[in-house]
């Protein structure tokens, strides 16, 4: 039986307690936007702020835009789960792209890791960087032997991770639970609290000069001689560059951008207090988990080593999260049925972007700046990529990475509403339920 306990709130655990991740000033009712800027940055995640830095360091007029919240989208709601995040594996991508290109693109996830580390551990960004690995359970033993096959043959030449592999009897050493066939250690991966890593990023964009405005979307682009003219719920504005960095949140204002990007929801929810040493017995290097099944799931203590966090794709698209907790709790309690009678207190969801190819892409299309895609990796991928748009805007040399120039896939009959999701996932679903 399965303890349902009160009703979860519906916010983040990582907002404890409050409506929004960030307060920024109110921007007074009749006040005005400035009428022109040089570069427009639309959407206030880990990409945009990332981006504003970038441009406000090089000394131009920058303003980032949010509709609601700055980071009120993905960049406050995620697990906190920093990976090397590239999803095709480097065999897929030679087949696709060549071996160099492959090698190169799998360098920019390792770059992304090394990037949010840098500013965790040098620069002192205040992220909560837990520099504790993550334990990647194989759902079957098939899935078991093509990850040993992967660590020993498969990793890009030069790239290879520090990973150990763990067989099925010692796996306990990891997880109190027998639901994995063995798994690997991937030891250069880590956990950030997720809206103090946005303030962090916040206070570094606004240091450099970027102003910020939330609750105020662009609701139309226009080509203009000079460059835009956006159009905003606060009024008009010229701008000589646009970003777009609404990734899973890309809506009409960009057809080209909303063809290429499919919105999926991610679920999350938090136990109530078990204690640090129930959490330790479960999981005793306090690591980030996730398995090999499709239809991922991820989990990990909460930073404070009281609760467990666990998310997955519980529904394609579901806006209360509060729907998604009985399927989560069973997806939960199936790993680790220890947890059966542990009540859960919050529960919340976003929408990540993903693509086509699963590349994240970067770039400019017609004039228009972006940078997304970063199906469901973007803790280091977005503000590195979202550094490197920025990079690109101001046209610094170093902005230069080895996704410039791929083609963005679209599909014929996709505008925005993913209705071939449904029939994916079921599909996938059945496959990983077959263990194949
Ligand atoms: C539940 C969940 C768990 C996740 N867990 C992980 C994880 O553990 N590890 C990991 O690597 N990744 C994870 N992710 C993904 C990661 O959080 C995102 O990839 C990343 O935050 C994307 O950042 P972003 O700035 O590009 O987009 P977002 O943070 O989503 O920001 C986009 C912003 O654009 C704004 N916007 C949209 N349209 C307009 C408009 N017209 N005008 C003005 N503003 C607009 C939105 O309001 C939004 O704030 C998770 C995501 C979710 C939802």
């Amino acid at each position: 039986m399965i303890r349902s306990g009160a009703a979860p709130e519906a916010t983040p655990l990582w907002w404890q307690g409050q409506r929004a991740p960030v307060a920024l000033p109110m921007l007074a009712e009749g006040e005005p936007l400035p009428a022109r800027v040089d570069v427009l940055v639309v959407g206030g995640g880990y990409t945009g702020l990332a981006a504003a830095r970038e441009v406000a360091a090089a000394g131009r007029a920058t303003l980032v835009l949010d509709a609601g919240s700055v980071g009120g989208g993905c960049s406050s709601r995620n697990g906190g789960q920093v990976a090397h995040s590239i999803k095709p594996t480097y065999a897929a991508l030679t087949r696709r792209h060549g071996a160099d290109l492959a090698r190169r693109i799998h360098a920019e996830a390792r770059d992304a890791v090394a990037h949010l580390r840098r500013l965790a551990t040098e620069e002192l960004l205040d992220c909560d960087w837990q520099p504790r690995g993550c334990f990647h359970g194989a759902h079957t033993r098939r899935h078991f032997e093509a990850m040993v096959e992967h660590v020993r043959g498969g990793q890009p030449p030069g790239l290879e991770q520090r990973v150990t592999i763990v067989p099925r009897s010692e796996q306990r050493t990891e997880i109190d639970t027998d639901f994995y066939h063995g798994g690997c250690v991937y030891h250069d991966d880590a956990a950030i609290d997720p809206p103090r890593l946005l303030r962090a990023l916040l206070a570094r964009a606004v240091d450099r000069g970027a102003r910020i405005v939330d609750h105020c979307a662009v609701t139309a682009l226009r080509r203009t001689r000079a460059g835009f003219e956006a159009q905003t719920s606060r009024g008009r504005i010229a701008a000589r560059r646009v970003l777009l960095a609404t990734n899973g949140y890309t809506g009409a204002l960009s057809a080209w951008h909303r063809r290429r990007v499919i919105p999926i929801g991610s679920y999350q929810i938090a136990t109530e207090r078990l204690g640090k040493e129930r959490v330790r017995a479960l999981i005793p290097h306090g690591r980030n988990i996730s398995d090999s099944r499709r239809v991922v799931v991820y989990y990990r203590p909460s930073a404070d080593g009281e609760r467990l966090v666990f998310g997955g794709r519980a529904s394609l698209d579901e806006q209360d999260p509060l729907v998604c907790v009985p399927k989560l709790r069973r997806m939960m309690c199936r790993i680790l049925p220890q947890l059966r009678g542990a009540s859960i207190t919050h529960a919340w969801a976003g929408f990540v972007g993903y693509t086509f190819d699963t590349l994240p892409h970067l770039g400019q299309n017609d004039g228009l700046y972006y940078s997304m895609g970063y199906c469901g990796q973007g803790v280091p991928l977005a503000p590195y990529f979202g550094m490197r748009i920025g990079q690109q805007i101001v046209d610094l040399p170093e902005g230069r990475t080895a996704l410039d120039g791929l083609a963005f896939p679209a599909r014929p009959y996709y505008h925005g509403r993913p209705w071939f999701l449904a029939a994916s996932v079921l599909t996938y679903q059945l496959l990983d339920s077959l263990g194949i």
